[in-house]
């Protein structure tokens, strides 16, 4: 398929000439730098790498994907924002998700005055693709959002493939939980659709949460964008080491063992929550949290903060529904003792 990045991109974008930092302008190592206002002195005086090539080098290597393929924001929220920014024209342009999922969309489709077409998931909480299918034709709707595994579902969604396949716009499947599924990764496809931007983060899986950083790949022309429109410095120093750390063989080698562990520790979770009567049905689950149904959401979730175990009410979207995270074998003991309690 062939798509228009000129008719999707929005015009003052398309025109826009960025910002030049000092660094854009100078990209050596070695010298003196009195290029860019910095103070001579401090350990943290110098403005970081704008691009933050290591990174992406990393990266590169560790997935087998050019450099020039991959973004990294302040956050994946700030790769979601940025998608609105770049594609859709405040007050005219749309985009579409499927709810129940990540809150996100719609609120950077309301900041951006955006119109959000929200369809509902099935039963089984997938795509209904003939209730999608009519809007493929609608020239104003510019991205899709997709979920997958879904927060706060917690499933893989189904018939991606057909959707990048059939609509000419952005398809943006967020990938948060990727690294939790037995699912590939559609980061793989970035060379065969040129409509596809994969968002992954270093916020779940990789245990980063407070350093702020997120994925986007996608074809070389949409990264283009991406770097025209970001804030020049949009990853602090801190952040790229923190980051550059947990990429280091040792430290990823970790974070794998982690995950099998989150993995390990879900099972059991779910073993024990099957046996609890309050559990009304478990949703299966890619990620690493579950969704269950009990019989009064509301009160069981009060209950549970007044043992000081926080876990999250999806009540008022999916009725009677929380929204657990695995915790340590510790923090899931805590938890399955304390619903034991209330039976
Ligand atoms: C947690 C989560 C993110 C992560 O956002 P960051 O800004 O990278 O921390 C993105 N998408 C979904 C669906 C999430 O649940």
């Amino acid at each position: 398929m062939k798509i228009d990045l000129k008719n999707l991109v929005r015009k003052n974008i398309l025109n826009l000439k960025p910002y030049s930092s000092a660094r854009d302008e100078f990209q050596g190592e070695n010298g003196i730098f009195l290029d860019a206002n910095e103070n001579p002195f401090g350990e943290l005086n110098r403005y970081p790498d704008p691009y933050q090539r290591k990174i992406k080098e990393k990266l590169s290597e560790r997935y087998q994907i050019p450099t020039e393929n991959i973004f990294l924001g302040n956050g994946s929220d700030e790769v979601i924002d940025l998608a609105f920014r770049i594609f859709c024209e405040p007050g005219r342009d749309k985009v579409l998700t499927f709810s129940p999922t990540y809150g996100m969309y719609e609120v950077s489709a309301n900041i951006n005055d955006i119109e959000l077409i929200n369809l509902d998931l099935n039963a089984d909480f997938q795509i209904d693709l003939e209730s999608l299918k009519p809007y493929f034709a609608d020239e104003n709707l510019k991205i899709i959002f997709i979920c997958s595994p879904n927060n706060p579902t917690g499933n893989s969604i189904q018939n991606i493939q057909y959707i990048l396949e059939n609509f000419n716009g952005i398809v943006f499947v967020d990938e948060a939980y990727i690294d939790f599924s037995p699912e590939e990764s559609f980061r793989n496809q970035i060379k065969n659709y040129p409509n596809l931007t994969v968002s992954q983060t270093f916020s779940k899986a990789w245990g980063m949460a407070s350093v702020r950083v997120g994925i986007a790949y996608a074809s070389a022309e949409i990264i283009q964008f991406y770097n025209k429109v970001k804030p020049p410095y949009n990853i602090s120093q801190l952040n790229q080491n923190a980051i550059l750390s947990i990429l280091d063989n040792e430290n990823s080698k970790l974070v794998s063992e982690n995950i099998t562990l989150i993995l390990e520790e879900k099972k059991q979770l779910i073993q024990n929550l099957e046996k609890l009567d309050l559990v009304k049905k478990i949703y299966p689950s890619d990620a690493n949290f579950i969704l269950i149904e009990v019989d009064n959401a509301n009160s069981i979730y009060q209950k549970l903060v007044n043992k000081h175990v926080i876990v999250r009410n999806r009540n008022s979207i999916i009725k009677n529904c929380l929204r657990i995270t695995v915790g340590s074998s510790e923090e899931n003991e805590k938890l399955i003792e304390s619903l034991k309690s209330m039976n």
